[in-house]
């Protein structure tokens, strides 16, 4: 199978393009290094051994869209690309909604025009909003999103919905019916264990594991715990952190999915096991040898109390679940951070 990945240089993507090419599947990346490094494509074909074609282009840019569809024909394109920085899609909601939903438009339009129909999708977990409770199944309903990068993500289900729903009828003028796979990730953390690719954010990690890796390897002085008076056994916050190969693993399976099947399917993507914060800080202290020094702050707007996933679906349908457990995250987690204390820098 060929695989287009869009944003396939960022965190998510370079990790799915590494088992992708293990897989045996073939791999082109489309990215516009907004919020990653070409550095992160060759350490994947370093990792690997394969070849993978790398276009620098944005994906709301048409013209240039179906040039790379057309050269490439992929089977299947997953759809990576993306601004993710929740507290910045406060300051700039427009900047992300145009980015956010233009690329998905574009990329329907020129999928459309070139006769590609599977398409994988990133959503998140923050579709579930503040009113469900987890373990969260699949079939609740989308919730009210806490900020506009929720919203873009919530928004690109709905446009991909009713794209498929188009796509299957025969008036719809795709040239073979439209499958699309929603992938609703928890908490992707930890890295690739050759400790070779891994999270580089850019400026002050917003994310609990980025921070807590920079606190550990000494780029900065504490971890800032948002709130322990929370309704849980420890007072802070609960996620269900999975692995980034787990991840990574469950898009070959949906890939291979999209292509055998019809229809929009939702997967949650997690482990079914929640974390506290204070948790976290203990089994990275653990793997790092040394406690992570950490302060008690206010809340930070926005925070649900707990999110977990039910990942029965995706174990059923797709055969997939998370193998690696949290000390083979913070172990992983710190090889990486570890031998990049600057990132891809
Ligand atoms: P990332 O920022 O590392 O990767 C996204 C990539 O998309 C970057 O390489 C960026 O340069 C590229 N990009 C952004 N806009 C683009 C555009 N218009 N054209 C071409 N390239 C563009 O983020 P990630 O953590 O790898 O996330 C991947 C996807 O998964 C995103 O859509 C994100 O919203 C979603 N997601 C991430 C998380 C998480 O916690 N990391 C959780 C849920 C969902
Ligand atoms: N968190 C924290 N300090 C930080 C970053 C995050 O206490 O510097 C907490 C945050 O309040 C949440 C959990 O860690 O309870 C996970 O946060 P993250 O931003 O990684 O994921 P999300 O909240 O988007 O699920």
């Amino acid at each position: 199978m060929k695989t287009l990945l869009t944003g396939g240089a960022g965190y998510i993507g370079s990790h799915t393009a590494v088992a992708l090419l293990e897989a045996g599947h073939d791999v082109a990346i489309i990215d516009n290094f907004a919020n990653s490094s070409p550095e992160a494509v060759k350490r994947v074909e370093l990792i690997t051994g394969r070849q993978v074609s790398l276009y620098e282009a944005d994906c709301a840019d048409k013209d240039r869209m179906m040039e790379i569809l057309g050269k490439e024909q992929p089977d299947c394109i997953i759809h990576f690309a993306g601004l993710k920085a929740v507290g910045e899609s406060v300051e700039l909601p427009v900047e992300y909604y145009r980015n956010n939903i233009d690329s998905t438009l574009t990329l329907l339009e020129c999928m459309k025009a070139s006769g590609i129909s599977r398409f994988v999708f990133s959503s998140s977990a923050t579709v579930y909003g503040e009113d469900n409770t987890p373990p969260f199944t699949e079939d609740m309903p989308k919730g009210v999103c806490t900020n506009p990068y929720g919203w873009t993500k919530w928004m690109q289900e709905q446009i991909l919905t009713d794209a498929q729903l188009a796509g299957c009828r025969e008036k719809g003028g795709w040239k073979a019916p439209l499958s699309v796979v929603l992938l609703r990730y928890f908490n992707p953390v930890g890295a690739h264990e050759s400790g070779l690719i891994g999270e580089d954010p850019q400026g002050i990690p917003n994310n609990l594991m980025p921070y807590i890796s920079q606190v550990a390897v000494g780029r900065r002085d504490h971890l800032t715990v948002f709130g322990d008076d929370y309704d849980t056994p420890d007072g802070t916050c609960r996620r269900d952190y999975i692995h980034v190969m787990d991840l990574a693993e469950g898009h070959v399976k949906a890939a291979e999915y999209a292509l055998g099947h019809e229809g929009a399917e939702v997967f949650n993507l997690g482990t079914g096991s929640p974390y506290s914060v204070l948790g976290m800080v203990e089994a990275f202290s653990r793997a790092c040898g040394h406690q992570i020094p950490y302060e008690i702050g206010p809340r930070r707007a926005g925070d649900v109390q707990d999110s977990w996933a039910d990942a029965g679906k995706a174990k059923r349908i797709l055969g997939w679940e998370a193998k690696r457990g949290i000390d083979e995250i913070c172990r992983d987690a710190w090889n990486w951070q570890s031998h990049n204390p600057k990132g891809y820098e």
